[in-house]
């Protein structure tokens, strides 16, 4: 096979094509699919991904590909076709699809060098290879490609005594230090401390350290925790009972502390009743999606360590979805405390680098289970035993640029692949996940009782209308102040949530209503009180907060709305002896403060956590016996038809962090519209009613999960022009569609300028429509060149997630 098919980094249109190139005599069987390669495309040279291989092209005067940028490939087989499938669900390219399930270090700049595995002798290379690393364990990649046996290298890549090693610039100078590992098993270290003489009690807790713990931890935090000694552990190390070595300190948060041991939980009788379908779809390797509906404290996450459990015994492997927000460090201890370093963690606060390691040891098939956000959903296993994807409803999990995937999508499709089970869980399912459990597409596992025998709290719902009739004009009700005040006296904590999605602090003048707007998009500006400026959440415009209205002179201008901080003020004002957390976008802006303030408020440093959407998930803190919603409905207002829905989850997730443990909870809510269902139901926590009610406005509606939505949304500096294609595009669709369908257009998308560019959409219901992905395709492509030369933007998103 000496010609390869390459998809270009080019996209485009005209490019989202295979090229064939002829690969050069030196690089035939080093060359493989799902290996990226440096081609040249017209006077360029660019990068490529190789597709497939094969003897012979339809085109004749192939060039030569220039070399290969890997060794092994980034991208499996089963990936490739992935690759496939997402370009045709999503109309993206095939270079978008292939780029989005690498890790972002292998597209960032790198340098790249060649060097011998860790464990391995520089003796145990023989021949070439042996005299290409003779005194030296590394050599750059240049002088790799041009050693004259780049075959042999790759060889030795594949067994594992060799690799490649990228390096992102700019993080060169790492600092590095030592860390201790147990080298044998569990069971061997137990019988090899046992036979520890008397006086070596300095080894002998170092052993038992390890047999407690597991994973890795620093060799200074070993000998601070149990008083042993380096040169105990040295000869620990010599007799081969521990391993010693050197790591380049992360910054990660998460990596840098060891986990206790867990153990499985004896299941209760439901917990076992979920589990079993799950284990035996697993046991017999047959793929089916099941949704594990069970309320919060149910024990989903024991379902789903068991179920990994099992799947680990199979040989095989797992991948866990949680929302980036609660990919917390006490979610990703539960799952290291079981299975220890055999689980990898993918999640932003990693920098490129350290993403980019997570990923090697998948690939490298050093661990068993990835834990991590949408993204981990491309985990490149190749023996998959469950994918699992925890509050499936959560909007993260659909990627809102290009390719517009729903991790969901892309579970089911790799299930099928591997012939696995994938598990959605949730206490408050999507609707559609809802809806295909009732018409039995999904297998429906329901889990109906709290563990810890704790009951769901006691929830209060306050209208806020009646406290400003009674002459309350604080942001506090009464009953709310009243619980706090007893929550300080009992040494209780509190958690206050502030939704302030949809409305923040805007400014108005209050002579003449003058909303102070961002220039540059259809918005208004929120008001930053720590630098007293405005800014615009959407493309960065910011001003100095002006004292006199720009329209009206009135100097009565004064700002809206709620911030944390303001209501941080107000506490100190009304409760000055309370000991306040606040936790934000500007609070957790840094690396690791997220978990610092969670910490702190753990270790009851302070009475009250104060926050946005970000502590609504995975807190579990016994003290927490009130849950305070400052303002229930900002969210219910949003021009989206998911809102009610949106509102029922929050609110519902909120609830549950009161009362987990021994000590009852209670929840306020303080609303304008107490009478709204999404908001009585979650007071109630009544899914099921939530659920038969909202179904029924989504029929009236023609809404999903009745119809399925598909949305253009045309962008451009020019109104008209921005109209008149949006129009066009409208009357294009609605003569080629069937009369079932409703194609909603041309009208201003909800947020109708970004950046001083217009945004108006076109909105398609549809419940069939076999040609409409073929049409949007071509609406796209009919508009490209257009968008090469004068900017026009088309987006189109299949299931969208986001209206705005
Ligand atoms: P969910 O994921 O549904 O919110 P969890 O799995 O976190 O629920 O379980 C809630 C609590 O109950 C956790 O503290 C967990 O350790 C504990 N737990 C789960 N299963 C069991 C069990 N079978 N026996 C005792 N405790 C359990
Ligand atoms: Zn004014
Ligand atoms: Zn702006």
């Amino acid at each position: 096979m000496n010609i390869a098919s390459v998809i270009v980094d080019v996209p485009a249109k005209q490019t989202d094509r295979e090229f064939d190139y002829k690969i050069p005599e030196k690089w035939v069987s080093v060359i493989k699919p799902g290996m990226r390669v440096i081609v040249p495309f017209g006077p360029r040279k660019v990068q490529g991904f190789v597709s497939h291989l094969k003897e012979e092209s339809e085109h004749s005067r192939l060039k030569y590909l220039e070399e290969p940028m890997d060794l092994e490939p980034v991208l499996n087989p089963e990936l490739l076709k992935l690759g496939d499938w997402l370009t045709e669900e999503t109309l993206c390219y095939k270079i978008s699809a292939f780029q989005v399930m690498i890790p972002a270090a292998l597209k960032a700049k790198y340098e790249k060098y060649i060097k011998v595995s860790d464990d391995v002798q520089e003796e145990a290379l023989s021949g070439e290879i042996g005299d290409l690393f003779k005194g030296r364990d590394r050599i750059d990649w240049k002088t790799a490609l041009n050693s004259g046996s780049p075959s042999k290298i790759q060889n030795e890549i594949m067994k594992g005594n060799l690799e490649v090693v990228y390096q992102v610039k700019n993080k060169l100078n790492k600092k590095r230090i030592k860390y201790v590992e147990r080298s044998i098993s569990l069971e061997e270290i137990e019988k090899y401390a046992a036979a520890l003489p008397q006086n070596a009690s300095k080894q002998k807790a170092a052993c038992d350290f390890f047999i407690s713990h597991s994973g890795e931890i620093t060799l200074r935090e070993l000998i601070n925790q149990t008083g042993t000694t380096a040169s105990s552990v040295k000869s620990l190390v010599e007799k081969k009972v521990l391993r010693e070595y050197e790591k380049e300190i992360y910054r990660d948060p998460f990596e840098n502390r060891v986990f206790t041991q867990t153990k499985p939980f004896v299941l209760t009788a439901e917990q076992e009743e979920a589990l079993r379908p799950i284990n035996d779809s697993i046991n017999t390797g047959s793929d089916g999606t099941f949704l594990l509906y069970g309320i919060t404290g149910s024990g989903k996450t024991e379902i789903y360590l068991q179920a990994i459990d099992n799947v680990i015994k199979h040989g095989k492997e797992a991948i866990m979805l949680v929302p980036e927000i609660s990919l917390t460090p006490q979610m990703v201890q539960r799952f290291k405390g079981r299975f220890g370093n055999k689980v990898a963690v993918m999640h932003s606060g990693l920098s490129v680098g350290e993403k980019y390691d997570e990923w090697r040891k998948i690939q490298r098939k050093e661990v068993k289970v990835v834990v991590g956000a949408r993204s981990a959903i491309f985990a490149p296993f190749e023996n998959l035993g469950i994918i699992i994807i925890d509050e499936e409803h959560e909007t993260s999990y659909k990627q809102e640029e290009n390719p517009r995937y729903h991790a969901r999508d892309v579970a089911v499709k790799r299930g099928q692949y591997h012939g696995c089970p994938v598990v959605l869980g949730s206490a408050t399912p999507s609707l559609e996940t809802f809806a295909r459990a009732q018409k039995n597409v999904y297998t429906l596992l329901t889990l109906r009782n709290r563990l810890n025998s704790s009951i769901l709290p006691k929830v209060d719902i306050v209208d806020m209308r009646e406290e400003l009739r009674g002459g309350n004009r604080s942001m506090f009700s009464k009953m709310l102040f009243e619980k706090l005040t007893e929550r300080l006296e009992k040494k209780e904590q509190t958690v206050l949530f502030l939704n302030r999605r949809g409305h923040s602090s805007f400014v108005m003048c209050r002579d003449c209503g003058n909303v102070m707007n961002c220039p540059h998009c259809d918005i208004s500006l929120t008001y930053h009180r720590s630098s007293h400026q405005l800014k615009c959440h959407y493309c960065g415009f910011e001003v100095p907060m002006p004292s006199h209205c720009p329209e009206c002179q009135s100097d009565y201008i004064r700002f809206f709305g709620t911030g944390t901080q303001k209501v941080e003020e107000e506490l100190g004002k009304i409760l000055p002896q309370a000991r306040v957390i606040r936790m934000d976008v500007d609070t957790t802006g840094k690396k690791g403060s997220h978990e610092k303030l969670l910490t702190a408020f753990q270790e009851g440093q302070a009475d009250i956590l104060l926050g946005t959407q970000m502590i609504a998930k995975g807190l579990d803190f016994p003290n927490i016996t009130l849950v305070g919603v400052l303002t229930a409905d900002t969210m219910l207002h949003l021009p989206d038809f998911r809102a009610s829905e949106k509102t029922f989850q929050l609110l519902t997730q909120v609830s549950g962090r009161a009362g987990r443990h021994k000590l009852p909870g209670e929840v306020v809510i303080q609303t304008y519209t107490p009478e709204h269902y999404s908001i009585e139901l979650s007071g109630q926590q009544d899914y099921d009613t939530f659920y038969a009610q909202e179904m029924r406005l989504r029929k009236f509606n023609k809404y999903p999960p009745f119809y399925f939505l598909a949305l253009v949304t045309v962008s451009h500096e020019d109104l008209m022009k921005t109209v008149s294609v949006t129009e066009k595009i409208t009357k294009y669709l609605s003569s080629g569609l069937s009369p079932e369908s409703v194609v909603l257009g041309p009208a201003a998308s909800p947020i109708s300028r970004v950046n001083d560019r217009y945004r108006y959409q076109c909105l398609i219901k549809y419940k069939r429509e076999p040609e409409l992905k073929r049409m949007l395709k071509r609406i796209v492509e009919h508009y490209q060149k257009e968008s090469n030369q004068n900017g026009l933007q088309i987006s189109v998103d299949l299931n969208p997630h986001m209206l705005m």
